[in-house]
């Protein structure tokens, strides 16, 4: 589907929800997919790009140079791999454990950088999947806001795989709800707290409706991914 065909899209969920289309950012999510179609997307004016490896990410950042793209990190991070994208991400949106944002801060005062965060909620009660749980996050928010070089710009959450879209509404405005919550108990000067990253080609719409500011959508830009090997 066509960038414009998925804007469309966009903003038809955002009339029916009475939102302003601009609050919305489209994440063109482009792991294990080729830099020649990242080009093409790149080349039509989009600038937004997710990726889940760190090792892809660093060679797209280095081989993409040219077209000044803003990537965002929206997989799993092994502590031992964060020196490799320190400073390079626009985004992290998968920050998942206390001990991963103490890790980024460190990298990044060595470094003399700011890092953009988000916190990566697992709502699902998923064994399989990142991200903290709600308890968890309660009690580790406090000490990952006072870490200096972090700005915690929101939440992220990816809902069970197999979830009809209609299914995942309610972990949609559970996020929602949890940022709302959380965003009194930060120092919102520091901490905008403000995005919400959710939804995916399969349920984007349903994201925007319950407060999406962030959607992020692979197969339904690039086509099918080839698999990872
Ligand atoms: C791959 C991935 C996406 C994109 O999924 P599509 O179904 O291809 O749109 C979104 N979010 C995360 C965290 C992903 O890993």
């Amino acid at each position: 589907m066509s960038l414009v065909e998925i804007q469309r899209r966009i903003q038809n969920a955002c009339g029916k929800s009475g939102r302003n289309e601009s609050e919305v950012h489209l994440l063109a999510v482009s792991k294990l997919q080729s830099e020649e179609k990242i080009r093409r997307l790149a080349s039509e004016g989009h600038r937004d790009f997710g990726e889940n490896y760190v090792q892809e990410l660093g060679g797209k950042i280095e081989h993409l140079k040219d077209l000044n793209l803003r990537w965002h990190l929206i997989g799993h991070l092994q502590r031992n791999k964060v020196k490799f994208i320190t400073g390079q991400c626009h985004l992290i949106h998968s920050v998942d454990s206390l001990s991963l944002a103490q890790e980024i801060h460190k990298k990044a005062l060595e470094k003399n950088v700011i890092e953009n965060i988000l916190l990566q909620v697992n709502l699902g009660g998923e064994d399989s999947k990142d991200g903290f749980s709600e308890s968890e996050l309660a009690g580790s928010l406090p000490e990952i806001a006072a870490l200096s070089q972090l700005r915690i710009h929101g939440l992220m959450t990816m809902p069970p795989l197999q979830n009809e879209p209609e299914q995942n509404r309610m972990f949609f405005a559970r996020l929602r709800a949890l940022r709302d919550q959380w965003r009194s108990q930060v120092d919102v000067q520091r901490h905008a707290f403000s995005e919400l990253s959710m939804g995916t080609s399969h349920d984007f719409e349903i994201a925007i409706e319950e407060g999406a500011t962030w959607i992020r959508i692979g197969t339904l830009a690039f086509g099918e991914r080839p698999t990872k090997g």
